[in-house]
């Protein structure tokens, strides 16, 4: 075929973990449907590239909510495959090794067993642990589904249960990181959703890291024949009396559809769509700069054997609270989130570990600064933030030295910025994390357009395939 059809039943922008998602479910259902991309390849915010001859992945640290099909009741993910018709098997998830949160004063080791973390707190904050317990209960019986656009704040809810600071600290890093979208702190839906994926549900990843899992969907979706078209932009969403009727192309061509789901993100939904689509367009504050550096032998022959580490070096016990928002400084190097993909436990069966190591590291990022350097300076300004936030990493002991003793042992490094998540995804502000608003139901001000993916309000790699399969059902019943 040389191009798309001129029309199909549904249109979906964006190749992205919740695009091809809700392609498989609507095609299975025998749907016309097309997934229209502007880049050149599939994965959008958890995607994948070659350099210098190695494979890299853009966002994979790890796959949440880690519960297999064998346990019952079955978890988020295992009941994702079943409606996408996959089986848990081929995603090859090697459970993760372990994992900490550490801060001046204490530290808090959770794996995929929830009994680790309950006797990590019981032994470092006796008095409380009863309220842990029933803020584990409270975020195990939150309505997740609730759709009201209203901004539930989830830290009075746990200062009610968690009085002492650095254990709310400490909580409240690693669901920060992972997935809030709003400065300091979370909507509460947002918060139960994180706390079951990170702390009750783990992680696991694929040994050859996302690629096999995007290969996966995109094979499952192109076999029940949707159409998937990359370097197909689109320019607007087309609408006639409150309705939407189909996208213009960037080239300019029209395709007409009744339906629309749209992962682009608000900001950019909103543009293509115009006002008739009633939709907020704030951008979203938050930003990282990520590092990448390849070692010639597994991390945790440098001394790093969490999975992932997250990190603040404020000492809340002295008011100085883990801060999560968008720093002044072009990164904050007070925290930061190290992961190292060796430390799964791969199975022999896929290969087992791999001979070379790699190490990420996660810092905020101011994204306004990094939007605006010359092309030499930001070069340089990426050499150098690279490297400032590993030795303030290994000056609180999290990290290897890899910047000094151990940097012979650095084969490649990489490193990107809020600006090179804009160029590739086309979130404004390299907004990960998407707007601080989210728009839970999916529906817009016109009939047939849908939002789906982090700015539906589910975040990461699971979350953005359930938005995409919920709003799919959707359209299905
Ligand atoms: C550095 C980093 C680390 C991460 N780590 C993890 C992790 O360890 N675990 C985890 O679960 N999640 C992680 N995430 C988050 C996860 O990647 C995202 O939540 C998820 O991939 C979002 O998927 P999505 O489908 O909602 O949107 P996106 O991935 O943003 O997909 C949207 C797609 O739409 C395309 N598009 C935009 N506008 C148009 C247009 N006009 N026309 C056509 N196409 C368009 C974009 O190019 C993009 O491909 C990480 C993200 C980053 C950036």
């Amino acid at each position: 075929m040389a191009g798309p059809a001129s029309q199909y039943d549904v249109l979906i922008i964006g190749a992205g973990l919740s695009g091809l998602a809700a392609g498989i479910r609507l095609a299975h259902y025998e749907k016309r449907v097309a997934i229209l991309e502007r880049h050149t390849t599939i994965g959008g915010l958890n995607s994948f590239y070659q350099l210098r001859g190695r494979r890299h992945d853009v966002g994979l640290h790890a796959v949440t909510n880690f519960r297999p099909p064998t346990l019952k009741p079955l978890g988020p993910l295992a009941k994702l495959l079943r409606q996408l018709r996959i089986s848990w098997d081929e995603f090859d998830l090697a459970p993760q090794c372990g994992s900490r949160v550490v801060m001046p004063g204490a530290s808090l080791r959770f794996t995929n067993d929830f009994d680790r973390l309950q006797s990590d707190v019981a032994e470092r904050f006796p008095d409380q642990i009863d309220g842990f317990k029933q803020l584990d209960a409270a975020a195990m019986s939150a309505d997740t589904f609730d759709e009201s656009r209203e901004f539930q704040p989830s830290r009075e809810r746990v200062r009610s249960l968690i009085t002492n600071p650095l254990l709310e600290d400490l909580l409240f890093a690693p669901v920060l990181f992972y997935g809030s979208p709003t400065p300091h702190d979370c909507d509460w839906r947002q918060f139960a959703i994180l706390w079951r994926a990170l702390y009750r549900e783990g992680f696991g990843r694929p040994r050859d890291g996302v690629k096999p899992i995007l290969k996966t969907l995109t094979k499952r979706y192109k076999a029940l024949g949707g159409d998937l078209w990359l370097r197909h932009g689109v320019q607007a969403i087309r609408s006639n009396g409150g309705k939407t009727v189909g996208v213009t192309l960037d080239d300019g061509t029209e395709i007409d559809a009744p339906h629309i789901l749209s992962s682009a993100g608000l900001p950019q939904t909103a543009a293509m769509a115009g006002d008739a689509a009633d939709l907020p367009t704030d951008p979203g504050p938050l930003s990282f700069v990520e590092s990448i550096s390849v070692l010639d032998r597994p991390a945790s022959e440098l001394g790093y054997d969490d999975t992932v580490t997250f990190y603040s070096t404020r000492d809340p016990r002295a008011g100085d609270r883990f801060r999560y928002a968008n720093p002044e400084d072009p990164c904050d190097l007070t925290s930061g989130i190290a992961c190292s993909p060796d430390n799964y436990q791969y199975f022999e069966a896929s290969g087992g570990p791999h001979d070379e190591g790699c190490l990420r590291l996660t810092v905020l990022a101011n994204p306004e600064y990094w939007a605006n350097l010359e092309p030499d300076v930001y070069t340089r300004e990426k050499a150098r933030w690279h490297a400032a936030a590993l030795d303030a990493g290994r000056d609180f002991d999290v990290l290897p030295d890899v910047t000094g003793a151990q940097a012979s042992h650095v084969l490649d490094t990489d490193v990107f910025t809020p600006k090179t998540i804009t160029r590739f995804t086309g979130h404004p502000n390299g907004a990960v994390y998407g707007s601080a608003t989210k728009i839970r139901d999916g529906r817009t001000g016109l009939d047939g357009l849908h939002v789906i993916g982090t700015d539906q309000g589910y975040l990461g790699i699971v979350g953005a395939m359930l938005s995409g399969v919920s709003i799919a059902n959707r359209l299905l019943t």
